[in-house]
C-alpha cells in the first residue's frame, strides 16, 4: 500500500486521474496532510467518495510516539516506534532563533559507525529507515511544535544513524520535507551531518538541494580521531576536509564542523591549535559541544565531560586562528540528552523486527 508520506504531488495527481477524480485535488490534499499531520477527512469540497477511496488506497501515518521526555529547558525527546519494527529518537529543541524550534531526525535504527562516545551505536545497526519513516518523524515533531505554540524552523539529520549510509532515503525525505507544497520547511533550513563518508558528501553536493553539511570531526589529528570515530581509518581527516571544501565550492554553503569535547582526550591547547591550522583559509563554522556522559564506550573507556571553563578555553584558542567557533549549549541535559540514550532506556518496550528487544 502506498504511504501518504511517500507521495509526490505528481504521483497523487496521476493516482487521482486513474481513480476518476480531479488531479487538481492533489496539491491541496497533500498540503492539508502535512499541515494537519494526518489524513484530511472532512473537507466537504473534496466529497466523501474521494475520502473513502483515499482510505482504501493510501496508508496514513503508521508510527507512534512510544514515550516522550521533556527537559526543563524545553527540549522534547520523542521515541518513535514503527509498525515494521524498531524505534528511533527524534528531538525538538529551542532553536538559536528565539521563539522558534529546531528538530533532530534519525536516519537509521541503531548505527554501525561505532563512535566511542555515542550510545546509539552500542547495539550496532538494526536497519535503515525508509523515506516515509523519516518524513513521519518530521510530522511528529511538527505536531509537537504546534502543541508548544512555536514553529518548527530547522531540521538536522544528527540523530541516530549515519545519514550518508542511507542517503537515497534521506534525500527522498529531504525533498518532501523541504518542498513548499509538502513539508514546507525549505531546503536551506535542513542540515545533514556525517562522520565523514566522502562519497556521501560528494553525492549530497551533487544532489543540488541547497542543504547544509555538518561534519562530525571531533579531533583534528588522525590518531585521536580514529580512537573516537573508527570510520576515520577509512576516510582520514585530510580526505574529509577536502570533501568539505568540494561541498563548499559546489554549493556555496558553509560547512559546520561539529566537535564533541571530551575532557583530557581532544581538548588540549595543541589540539585547538591544530584544529585552527586545519581550517586555515577554509570557510567553516566550528560548534564545540561538551560531551554528555553515557558510561563506558564500545572500547570500554569511560569519557568525562569537560568543565564550562575548559569548553570556553578551547573555543577561544581556536578563535585565535581566525576561525569562527562557538560553544554550543547542550540541550535537554536532564532527559538523557546524549544521542541514543532515550532509546537505550526504553529499548525493552519496543519490539524489533526480529522480535527481540532493540537492546
Ligand atoms: S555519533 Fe552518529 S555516526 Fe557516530 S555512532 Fe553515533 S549515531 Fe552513529
Amino acid at each position: 500500500m502506498t504511504h501518504w508520506c511517500d507521495l509526490t504531488i505528481e504521483q497523487l495527481e496521476s493516482d487521482l486521474r486513474r481513480w476518476g477524480f480531479a488531479p487538481s485535488h492533489a496539491k491541496p490534499l497533500l498540503r492539508q496532510f502535512y499541515a494537519l499531520g494526518q489524513v484530511p477527512t472532512d473537507a466537504p469540497r473534496f466529497g466523501q467518495r474521494l475520502f473513502d477511496r483515499l482510505a482504501t488506497e493510501l496508508a496514513p501515518v503508521q508510527s507512534t510516539v512510544a514515550t516522550e521526555a521533556v527537559s526543563t529547558d524545553g527540549t522534547r525527546k520523542l521515541l518513535i516506534a514503527f509498525p515494521a519494527g524498531g524505534a528511533v529518537e527524534s528531538v525538538l529543541m529551542p532553536s538559536t532563533k528565539p521563539g522558534t524550534l529546531a528538530g533532530c531526525l534519525s536516519s537509521q535504527i541503531g548505527c554501525a559507525m561505532g563512535c566511542d562516545f555515542c550510545a546509539s551505536t552500542r547495539n550496532g545497526l538494526e536497519r535503515n529507515l525508509t523515506a516515509a519513516e523519516i518524513v513521519e518523524q518530521f510530522i511528529h515533531l511538527k505536531r509537537a511544535a504546534h502543541e508548544a505554540g512555536q514553529p518548527l524552523k530547522t531540521i538536522v539529520f544528527m540523530g541516530m544513524g549515519e545519514p550518508m549510509h542511507n542517503l537515497d532515503a534521506v534525500l527522498d525525505a529531504i525533498r518532501k520535507i523541504g518542498d513548499p507544497d509538502l513539508g514546507g520547511l525549505g531546503w536551506r533550513q535542513i542540515t545533514v551531518s556525517t562522520v565523514g563518508i566522502v562519497p556521501g558528501i560528494d553525492r549530497l553536493a551533487d544532489a543540488d538541494l541547497n542543504v547544509h553539511l555538518a561534519l562530525s570531526l571531533h579531533a583534528p589529528d588522525d590518531e585521536t580521531r580514529a580512537q573516537l570515530v573508527p570510520m576515520n581509518r577509512r576516510y582520514a581527516v585530510a580526505e574529509i576536509m577536502d570533501a568539505a571544501r568540494r561541498f563548499y565550492d559546489r554549493t556555496s554553503r558553509i560547512p559546520t564542523i561539529e566537535y564533541c569535547l571530551l575532557a583530557g582526550v581532544n581538548d588540549s591547547p595543541e589540539q585547538a591549535d591544530l584544529l585552527g591550522r586545519l581550517l586555515d583559509g577554509f570557510r567553516a563554522h566550528v560548534n564545540v559541544i561538551a560531551f554528555n556522559p553515557i558510561g563506558p564506550g564500545l572500547s570500554g573507556k569511560t569519557y568525562e565531560r569537560p568543565t564550562l571553563e575548559q569548553v570556553f578555553a578551547f573555543v577561544d584558542r581556536v578563535r585565535t586562528h581566525g576561525v569562527v567557533a562557538h560553544a554550543r549549549r547542550t540541550k535537554g541535559d536532564d532527559v538523557s540528552a546524549a544521542c541514543g540514550q532515550l532509546r537505550q532506556q526504553f529499548v525493552a518496550l519496543v519490539p524489533s523486527p526480529s522480535g527481540r528487544g532493540l537492546g
